[in-house]
């Protein structure tokens, strides 16, 4: 068993690295229903010494804990490991999302020391019907094991949709026989419903799609139905104690839709302002709840973890420091705001979402006019094929 570290998180970096390469097709895939998956690795503005030199503990105020994640597989970025590795190296505390399937790259985490190792948590997107279609299956279970035998910690999570509802037993069982338990539940989101009310991908009602959610005796599934489209009104912490990092450009934001995110690559040396959304989050609901919000973002008494919604204590997910590590809360590193902050910060916000609002009625109001005269479908095409996701 490996020595337990006793790390105590300072921010969390929800990480992109805007690859939209993959080599599965879930029906499911969000970059898919947003018809963003052109098959492109991403282009990094920066060298990795530099991103290294940009977040370091000392820039970002201690230890922290960064979620890696593609448009398409995170690990198909060729550069993806060695990122990793240089944030291990700067002390840091890496989660990495992947499909689990592309053998080769688990391979070279043997090369990476055992305290390293310790460091690093996987979530394994448990496809099911694609593992199933392309005979990777045993492929993906002998990547999870491998990297639990490295000493990482993991979690297996299945996108709960109807595709799957024909195969319930054996996806059960699948797991269960390979890694000791259940996998953990993910809510799976019908991006066709825009950005109001947020739909689930089900025929089921919502009542018949959560009895069969708990089913899998999910935390995970349990904290995000609970979260599912709730506007959060509370003081958020987002930006101060949380962050969004585009890992190719460099440009940090606060939170979803903040408008005005910021290089922090261009000048490694340079203090980098973290501030709170506070009370103004520009989001209909918490997207990923069941990583900020269970880190720690909101003050709102709830003792829930990051740890306590993924891990599988019977069949050990967690390694010893990782459950240490991700079972605090943000406020213990960083206290709350005076009254005094937390008032003029508020004011702050109030005023800029006004005048965001504004702005973004003024483009909405540009492309009713480009669709009446009939040029706005062009625009957009064009636009998309030129996006980097
Ligand atoms: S409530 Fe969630 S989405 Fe809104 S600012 Fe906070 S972390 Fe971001």
């Amino acid at each position: 068993m490996s020595e337990v570290h006793d790390i105590k998180i300072r921010r969390f970096f929800e990480c992109l690295i805007p690859v939209t390469v993959c080599n599965l097709k879930c029906s499911y895939c969000y970059v898919i229903q947003r018809d963003y998956r052109n098959m492109k690795l991403a282009d990094f503005k920066y060298s990795l010494d530099t991103i290294q030199a940009a977040l370091v503990k000392e820039r970002l105020g201690g230890i922290c804990f960064f979620s890696i994640c593609g448009a398409g597989e995170t690990l198909a970025q060729p550069e993806t490991l060695e990122i990793v590795h240089r944030l291990l190296e700067n002390g840091h505390v890496v989660n990495i999302t992947t499909n689990g399937t592309l053998k080769k790259k688990f391979e070279v985490l043997k090369n990476f020391s055992n305290e390293e190792l310790s460091r690093i948590h996987f979530s394994f997107s448990y496809h099911y019907a694609e593992l199933l279609r392309l005979d990777l299956l045993n492929s993906f279970f002998e990547n999870v094991k491998l990297v639990h035998e490295l000493g990482c910690s993991f979690v297996v999570q299945l996108n709960l949709c109807d595709e799957y509802m024909p195969y319930l037993e054996d996806i059960k069982r699948t797991c269960l026989e390979n890694v000791g338990a259940l996998p953990q539940i993910a809510a799976t989101r019908d991006e066709s419903s825009g950005l109001g009310k947020v739909k689930l991908m089900t025929t089921l009602s919502q009542d018949e799609y959560i009895r069969v959610g708990n089913s899998f005796n999910s935390e995970l599934f349990k904290y995000t139905m609970e979260n599912l489209n709730v506007k959060r009104n509370e003081f958020c912490y987002a930006g101060e104690r949380s962050a969004q990092l585009n890992l190719a450009t460099g440009l940090m934001s606060r939170c979803y839709n903040d408008p005005t995110p910021v290089d922090i690559f261009k000048n490694p040396n340079e203090a980098i302002r973290f501030e709170a959304m506070g009370k103004f989050c520009r989001s209909s609901y918490c997207f990923n709840s069941s990583h900020f919000m269970s880190l720690g973002v909101i003050d709102n008494g709830d003792s829930r973890t990051y740890c306590s919604l993924r891990d599988r204590q019977e069949a050990d997910w967690f390694n010893p420091t990782m459950r240490q590590a991700l079972s605090h809360r943000l406020a213990e590193t960083n206290p709350p705001y005076s009254k005094e902050k937390i008032r003029e910060l508020n004011v702050r916000r109030f005023f800029e979402r006004n005048y965001y609002n504004a702005k973004g009625y003024s483009r909405i109001f540009a492309k009713t006019i480009l669709k009446k005269i009939g040029i706005y479908e062009k625009i957009k095409r064009i636009s998309s094929k030129n996006r980097n996701y």
